[in-house]
Formats: structure tokens, sequence, C-alpha cells
């Protein structure tokens, strides 16, 4: 009998991707929760009509809800994460021929959001096991152009935020801390954004404070939040978050800090399962004090140890049994032209994760089910056993 005749089909020993059972067979679990909550809101906002008003007292609670606690003084609610950064460097007064340094490994929009100011992205490598903005690297990449850090915590990992707050304070440097994929994450005892002098939400479809789209800003700096309000502000808000928008995230805030714990205690226990699964490492939390959020879960990718089998395929047969993990971001020096960015060293940690980086997306990270957890290293051991079969027969 041939190998592919589907003799496998069915049979959950065998992976997914080459005909087997897949492990959830139903897929993933879907985002955004079906909360009765947000429904409440809804039917409330629809009964009172605010949903259709530009001021209908949504947005306003929603300022004073973030504002009490993150312990900051500004709120600014805006139409996106993306926009929140591009608003946050305004309000910095970055402009054409400044420097600001990031991450090698950051969010594209990051780095897009400096070319769109006209200014020039510097960046330094991240650290070898945790893959966030390496602090090291700092010192080597400020210039007398440098006019602000960038720094993002990513994929469960968290920056040395009081390392950068030490240099930021040095050099006498404004920091943005995104905060997007960690909303209500402690780092060093202290909300996750609120050590910058600008921090960043975003309330993007797939997040985990989620109004389909939507961001939000926030700062102590008065001088900041007036120039982003002068710019953004043109008779009427140019770049809003809608009353509904704001209305969906008021149930969400109430039920983030038990969410993130339960997040942060499936974590652990995944981190021990996973223990058995050579060649796949979740990246490590070294900052003491510290509670992160889990947008997603990075996890290392050893190709050295998976019999030929790629990242990017082991993605591809983790997705056939319904789990849905994908291949992390493209490092920014790897994508983009070098005329655009400067490097402040040799990218050797970012060029790995580049290669290397796995996230797990955040559903799952809610369960109430140890077996569900158990499946995520299930559907791992069955590819890792049959890895060199599935780079065989996937033909690689
Ligand atoms: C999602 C995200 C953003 C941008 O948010 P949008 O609301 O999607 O524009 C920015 N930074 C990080 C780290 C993100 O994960």
């Amino acid at each position: 009998m041939s190998e592919s005749s589907n003799n496998w089909s069915g049979d959950p020993s065998h992976p997914a991707i080459l005909g087997g059972l897949a492990v959830r067979p139903a897929g993933p679990p879907g985002w955004p929760l079906r909360d009765d909550a947000v429904l409440d809101v809804l039917k409330l906002a629809w009964e009172s009509g605010t949903w259709g008003h530009y001021h209908g007292g949504h947005v306003k609670k929603l300022r004073a809800r973030v504002s009490g606690l993150l312990e900051v003084e500004h709120v600014i609610p805006c139409a996106s994460g993306t926009v929140a950064v591009e608003l946050a460097l305004r309000g910095l007064k970055i402009g054409p021929g400044d420097e600001v340094i990031l991450s090698a490994y950051d969010f594209k929009g990051n780095f897009q959001n400096i070319l769109t100011l006209g200014a020039v992205p510097v960046l330094v490598d991240v650290g070898e096991r945790d893959w966030q903005l390496n602090t090291a690297g700092l010192k080597a990449a400020v210039t007398p152009r440098t006019k602000a850090l960038l720094v993002s915590h990513l994929h469960g990992g968290m920056v040395a935020m009081p390392a950068v707050m030490e240099f930021a304070r040095e050099h006498g440097l404004p920091v943005i801390e995104d905060a997007c994929q960690m909303p209500g994450a402690i780092i060093g005892g202290q909300q996750a954004g609120t050590w910058g002098d600008i921090g960043v939400w975003s309330f993007g479809g797939s997040k985990l404070l989620t109004a389909g789209r939507g961001g939000l800003l926030y700062t102590n700096r008065a001088d900041v939040a007036q120039r982003i309000h002068l710019y953004a502000h043109r008779g009427n808000e140019s770049y809003p978050l809608s009353e509904l928008q704001a209305a969906v995230l008021e149930p969400q805030l109430d039920a983030l800090e038990q969410r993130n714990a339960t997040r942060a205690s499936n974590v652990q226990q995944l981190r021990e399962l996973l223990l058995t699964i050579p060649g796949l490492h979740p990246f490590t939390e070294s900052l003491i004090d510290s509670q992160p959020g889990y947008y997603k879960l990075g996890l290392q990718f050893e190709a050295a140890l998976w019999d030929g089998l790629t990242r990017d395929r082991f993605a591809q047969a983790m997705r056939a049994e319904g789990i849905a993990i994908d291949a992390g971001f493209r490092s920014l020096h790897r994508i983009h032209s070098a005329r655009r960015y400067r490097a402040a060293s040799l990218l050797r940690e970012a060029d790995r994760a580049d290669e290397q980086v796995l996230t797990l997306h955040h559903p799952i990270l809610l369960t109430e089910s140890a077996g569900e957890l158990q499946e995520v290293a299930t559907a791992a051991r069955k590819i890792r056993d049959h890895a060199e079969e599935i780079a065989r027969r996937t033909g690689e």
C-alpha cells in the first residue's frame, strides 16, 4: 500500500496534517468571548440611544476608569493602537531627522509610524532568552539626534522597564511604552505602560480588551496631552473611539484582572507540560515582582531538534491539530531596506527571533479545563513523534 493512501484518516495518533484526526477537531476557541455582560451593555446602549451619540457618556467613563486603574492624569482614546503610537510620537514632537530607538524585533507598525513622521528608526538587539529589547544595547544606539525610546512588551515577555527608565533619565530621553499586548500586566510592581512618559493600549479585534478596533494612550505630561489634543481635534476628533466601542470595553475592564490571573496560571501549567517537548521553549520571564499579560505566549522553536521540520511547517501542523500557533513577527531589519533605519549593533538575537519565534494565541489560556491545556502539549508531541515524516511528506 502506498504511503499516500488515506489509511490514517480518523487515527488520533497520526498528525492531522497527514490525514490523521486532529487533537481539537473543532479548532481553537474563538474570540471575542460570548460574554453576557457585553450583551447587556449593548442592549443598554441601544435602549438609551447612546450608541448613536457623539458624547453618550461611555467614552468619558472609559477615560475615568483607565485613569483610576493606571493612576494617570490624561487618557486619550483613539481609533487604534497604531494611531495611539503615532499620536504619542507627535506628542513628543518627533520630526524629520530625529532618531527613535526601538527593538529590531517589534510590531511593524511601530517602525512605520517613526518613518511616517520623517524620523529614523534605530534598531537595538533583543535579549537571548526572552527576546525583548536588550537594555544593554541602548548606549550604543544614542546619538545627538536621538529624541525618544519606543519599547514594546511582546508575547508574554517584559522589557526591563526599571533599566530602560534609568537609562532614559540619564540621557534626558522620553519613553513611549507600548503595552498593547498586556493591559493590566504588572511590571516591577507597577502597571505596564505607566513606566514610560506615554503608554499605549490597543482594542483591536484579536486583543485582550477588544472593541474590534480602537486604542488609547495615557500620560501624566500635560504638555504632551495638550500637543496631541491640538493635533487630533479639528473641530471634531479626527481619530475617534466611538461610544459603542467604549461601551463594550466597560465589562471587559471589570473582568481584566481576573482573566489576566487565569491566563497567567494556565501559562504556568503549560510551561510544565511543554517541558516534555524538546526544542519548544516558552519565553523566559525574568523580572521580579511582575505579572505579564498574555495576548500571545511566545515560544522558541529550535529547528535543529526537529528532524528537518521547519518552524513554519510546525505551525501549520499545529493549526491542522486545531491549536492556534503562528510564526512570530518578522524582524524589522529583515523586511526593510537598510536605507530606512540604522542598526545600533549586529542584530544577532533579532535574526534568531525572526527565524525561531512562535506565538500561541491567547483564547485557549482562559480555559478552566486542564484537558484543553494538555491538548496543546499532546498536539506538539504528536508532531514531534512524526517530525521527520511530516517534513518529508509535505515537501521539505
Ligand atoms: C496590536 C499591536 C499594536 C497596534 O494596535 P492596532 O490597534 O492593531 O493598531 C501595536 N503594538 C503592538 C505591540 C501590538 O501588539
